[in-house]
């Protein structure tokens, strides 16, 4: 049999938005992914200076976004794990459960180039092919990447982040059609992102 193309799209999805989903859709396509496993990351104490929603709703959130697409599934690894995520170690887990397949790692380029620099790149190569996708507003700065283990793609520009769906919701503004339906109910049903009272 020959082996199975399975892309890897980390984040932290708090929460998951149309952002990601149409750029986990338009990699699958043009790589022609049999897969992608969509891995939101164990509980960070804090990321940048906040408190991250906790792991089993964000959990949730990337399991309701990616349930209608045959070929999206979420991974528990990095949640299991506990602590904080190292791109390593997903790469690792992942590579033990799929011997033999190819993994391909999905990420926004701004985070790519700091991946690449904080981890032994030598390791993760040996793991994984990287694409970094391009998001609104970045300029790709491939110079000092390695030819042949890394692919920059350019995704139609969708300036959504999980920032700016938080903020909203704490603002008592929409985020309908940023995130799909299912995420907006979720959202409400559980009270995230409000001002605390
Ligand atoms: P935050 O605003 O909290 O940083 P985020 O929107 O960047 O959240 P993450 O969970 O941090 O979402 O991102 C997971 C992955 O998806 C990262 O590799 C990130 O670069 C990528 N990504 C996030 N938003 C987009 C987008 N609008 N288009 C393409 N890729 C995106
Ligand atoms: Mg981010």
């Amino acid at each position: 049999m020959s082996p199975r193309r399975i892309g890897v799209m980390g984040g932290t999805f708090d929460p998951i938005h149309h952002g990601h989903l149409v750029a986990a859709s338009e990699v699958q396509a043009r790589f022609g992914l049999d897969e992608v496993l969509f891995v939101p990351t164990g509980q960070p104490w804090q990321k940048s200076g906040r408190t991250v929603t906790r792991a089993e709703d964000r959990y949730l959130m990337t399991v309701i976004a990616t349930a209608s697409n045959p070929v999206f599934s979420v991974s528990r690894v990095d949640i299991d794990r506990g602590g904080e995520t190292y791109t390593v170690d997903t790469l690792r887990d992942l590579h033990q459960e799929f011997p033999g397949d190819e993994l391909y790692f999905i990420t926004g380029a701004d985070a790519l180039e700091q991946i690449l620099t904080w981890h032994n790149a030598d390791e993760l190569f040996t793991y994984a092919h990287f694409i970094g996708v391009t998001r609104p507003g970045y300029r790709l700065n491939d110079h000092h990447l390695p030819s042949g283990k890394v692919s920059l793609v350019e995704v139609t520009a969708m300036a959504i982040s999980s920032t700016a769906c938080r903020e909203r919701v704490e603002n008592n503004e929409p985020i309908w059609y940023l995130v799909p339906d299912g995420v907006v109910r979720y959202v409400d049903k559980r009270r995230l992102y409000r001002k605390p009272e």
